[in-house]
């Protein structure tokens, strides 16, 4: 939507490891001396060939548990992905073929509240997640597993060897551009579903694999104009009456926080605030009483 950066914040965090995790690679393995499972790696600078969490794994783990968590509340305003006749996509596409192209503040008004955050087939995805690399070293084991088939209690594929991490931290950072003050509740409850075991990440959720320990070590505010230091502004904020209207966002559009930034930057269009992990969790408190209030 908006050609303007308004504001955005980036949010780093390390997640470190409390059960196995596997995010598979491609397919399995030809070599008979490698694991069938393996776990995905990338060449880094400086880090040459190492496992890593790619930032799609971990959108897709947000995206489905926030979609469950809003859909246990507003469940007819949010759209079904799985099933494509009521997506959001789908449900763009028809007003399409009837009428003539949608203008983007139209794509996302009519968008559900989780689209509006992650995107779809007609709408960018105002949020990014960057692939997670390992801070020091992240131990790897092979483990045997079967699949047991629920029809006959026999082995039904395996047995199979998988690469898994057991033990170490990845560092995270994700971005969001833009953003209405409701969709960083929406980040801060994905991350405490993290923290609360409710949301694994990758391969074995069955086996109790891929659960993490969340830590925020800092976050960082970026804003096209100066504003109260107590303040935190959503798009809402800084777009004209007319622009509330055809985006369809609140005016009201901010978090009232208790505290102050730890440091304050100014550069030449922004302000730049950033909070200690201790700050961020009263943030945290702030945009998740918002979002409930918004909900309801
Ligand atoms: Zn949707």
């Amino acid at each position: 939507m908006h050609k303007v950066k308004y504001n955005s914040m980036e949010l780093q965090f390390s997640l470190k490891l409390k059960s196995p995790m596997l995010i598979k690679s491609g397919g399995i393995s030809a070599n008979p001396s490698l694991p069938d499972m393996q776990f995905v790696r990338t060449y880094i600078n400086g880090l040459g060939e190492t496992i890593y969490i790619p930032g799609s794994s971990l959108k897709g783990v947000f995206r489905t548990y926030t979609e469950r968590v809003l859909k246990s509340l507003i469940y007819n305003e949010i759209c079904d992905i799985v099933v494509k006749e009521n997506s959001c996509t789908q449900k763009l596409e028809d007003i399409e073929k009837k009428n003539e192209t949608l203008s983007s503040y139209e794509i996302y008004k009519d968008s559900c509240r989780i689209c509006k955050l992650f995107g779809n087939g007609k709408l960018k995805s105002r949020i990014s997640f960057f692939d997670s690399y390992p801070n020091g070293d992240i131990k790897t084991e092979i483990r045997y597993g079967v699949a047991i088939s629920r029809l006959t209690q026999s082995v039904a594929a395996g047995p199979f060897d998988m690469e898994v991490a057991v033990n170490g931290t990845f560092e995270s950072n994700i971005r969001i551009e833009n953003f209405e003050c409701w969709q960083i509740g929406i980040i801060s409850l994905a991350l405490n579903g993290l923290n609360n075991g409710l949301i694994t990440i990758g391969f074995g959720k069955n086996r109790g694999f891929g659960e993490v320990e969340v830590n925020v070590e800092k976050v960082i505010f970026s804003f096209a104009k100066t504003l109260p230091k107590k303040e935190i502004w959503g798009i809402g904020k800084f777009i004209s009456i007319d622009g509330l209207k055809k985006y369809g966002i609140s005016k009201n559009d901010l978090i009232n926080l208790e505290i102050e930034p730890n440091k304050e930057f100014e550069e030449i269009f922004y302000i730049k605030r950033e909070y200690t992990s201790e700050n961020w969790q009263k943030i945290s408190n702030s945009v998740l009483i918002l979002l409930r209030d918004d909900l309801k």
